[in-house]
């Protein structure tokens, strides 16, 4: 049957390299047998999933894909519809690994929305451009950003590789790069995760300033004992700055 045409505005740049689509499936570690996978297009990551027989469960948004891949793959379970809008806890409220060669115009709001999921979600294995995946791995420095530090609170994070942009069509204007992250042992933060997340966003929105400067519309308690990190700048602090940094916010 014919090729899915590639719609722009759907991110869709489709890999034709098969060895990669394998090496990036080889990366789950499995220790569930539930997959998800965001955007399978024409399911060259898919079919290795099947094969390994995982629990495969694909999610896509585009009509033309969900045709070609009912036709190629009658027994795989698809839901034709948009990631972002979907309840995860509800449609599958199970703990799972996420795979994908990630849709690019969406990827920060994919990562966020596995922060939110967090709990359920032990694994996350693709794709991205590669300048997000080096900021969601990135521990310091200028690449770092506020997602950088939600996702490193609670996921082990690793750069795999770089992909070129040969390898897929159409080509896309940037490399790609594949990271893994595997949910970490940390279950609940010590401090309240909403105002974590409230002092990562002040430090990260004003990232040219000091901590100091960047806290100012909170009121700080002890403050001469997070006095070393005040004068840093948010892209120089690890998560367990961030958290003691949270612990002395009102
Ligand atoms: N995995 C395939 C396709 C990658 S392109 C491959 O490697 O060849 C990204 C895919 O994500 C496309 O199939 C696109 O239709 C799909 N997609 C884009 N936005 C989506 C969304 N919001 N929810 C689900 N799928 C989406």
């Amino acid at each position: 049957m014919k090729d899915v045409r590639a719609k722009k505005h759907l991110g869709q740049h489709f890999l034709n390299d098969e060895t990669i689509a394998f090496n990036i499936t080889k990366l789950l570690n499995n220790n569930t047998r539930n997959v998800v996978e965001i955007g399978p297009g024409m399911g060259i990551l898919t079919q290795f999933l099947v094969k390994n027989d995982y629990k495969t469960e694909v999610i896509e948004i585009d009509t033309e894909s969900v045709f070609y891949l009912r036709l190629n793959y009658p027994k795989l379970d698809i839901h034709e519809g948009d990631f972002l809008q979907i309840n995860l806890k509800k449609k599958y409220p199970y703990n799972f690994s996420l795979i994908g060669n990630f849709p690019y115009n969406i990827s920060s709001q994919i990562l966020f929305k596995v922060f939110e999921n967090k709990d359920q979600i032990h694994e996350i294995v693709g794709m991205f451009q590669k300048e997000v995946a080096e900021r969601v791995t990135s521990k310091k420095g200028k690449k770092r950003g506020i997602l950088s530090v939600f996702l490193q609170t609670f996921y082990d994070i690793e750069y795999c590789f770089t992909v070129n942009e040969d390898v897929f069509n159409p080509a896309p204007k940037v490399k790609s790069g594949v990271i893994k992250l595997v949910r970490n042992e940390r279950k609940k933060l010590s401090v309240d995760e909403k105002k974590f997340k409230r002092v990562v966003k002040a430090g990260f929105h004003q990232k040219r300033k000091t901590l100091k400067n960047a806290l100012k519309p909170f009121k700080l308690i002890n403050e001469s004992k997070i006095a070393n990190l005040l004068p840093l700048r948010a892209e120089q602090l690890t998560v367990d700055d961030f958290i003691r940094l949270t612990n002395h916010v009102q």
